[in-house]
């Protein structure tokens, strides 16, 4: 293993570190047209995901609770990412970063993961495997028509 991989991974868990300090839109939402809460009992992470869907765009993106750093570092980052996209590109998203926390390596190439490769750290704790995943599955559950109240990793 090079060095410059293990340099990679310190600023990855840095970054998780500081999202997790200091989290994006981490707030409860009054006007949310949707909300879900995600549960990962192996962990004990519990958010709830707010959305505010107008048409097709997000026009406002927010959660809450409390988890481990890479769930609340994950949420952190979905809502930077998510907040004014379209369903469509939000669905997309997910896509990608479910393929990156699910499979290979090579997803992390991809260009518009960016900061959300940090999340496949993850991967290297079997415990940790559903943290990072959690608010994208909450995200993804919220976007469907007949959005259930609640998902849950297990
Ligand atoms: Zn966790």
């Amino acid at each position: 293993m090079s060095d410059d991989y293990g340099d990679l991974r310190d600023l990855y868990q840095e970054l998780i570190l500081d999202h997790c300090r200091h989290p994006s839109n981490f707030r409860a939402m009054p006007d949310a047209t949707r909300s879900v809460e995600g549960d990962n009992p192996l962990c004990g992470d519990h958010l709830r995901l707010y959305v505010r869907l107008e048409g097709e765009r997000i026009t406002d993106i927010s959660f809450e609770g409390s988890g481990c750093a890479i769930s609340v570092a994950s949420a952190s980052l979905l809502t930077e990412r998510v907040k004014g996209k379209t369903v469509a590109a939000a669905e997309a998203l997910f896509h990608k970063v479910h393929r990156l926390l699910t499979m290979e390596e090579e997803a992390a190439d991809d260009a518009e993961l960016g900061e959300l490769a940090a999340l496949a750290g993850g991967r290297q704790f079997p415990m940790r495997g559903k943290c990072a995943p959690l608010s994208w599955h909450a995200l993804w559950a919220a976007l469907q028509d007949e959005a259930p109240e609640q998902v849950s990793t297990e």
